[in-house]
């Protein structure tokens, strides 16, 4: 599984990182960007599927 953001949509609002640190970060401004190249860990399959379902502005894709 892999997550990707679009910045276009990203508007910092933090649900992603807070939910899921293993799968988000933030860059200097709040806004969300993934770790690394995106791919998630099994282990962190379902919280980053809660960060990504919990973004205000659907700005994560999930790419089984
Ligand atoms: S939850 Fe969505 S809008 Fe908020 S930082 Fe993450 S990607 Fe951006």
């Amino acid at each position: 599984m892999k997550v990707t953001i679009d910045a276009a949509k990203c508007m910092g609002h933090g649900m992603c990182y807070s939910l899921a640190p293993n799968v988000f970060t933030d860059d200097d401004h709040g806004y969300g960007q993934v770790v690394a190249d995106g791919e998630v860990s099994p282990l962190d399959v379902e919280a980053a599927r809660n960060g990504a379902a919990n973004c205000p502005e659907a700005a994560i894709s999930v790419t089984e």
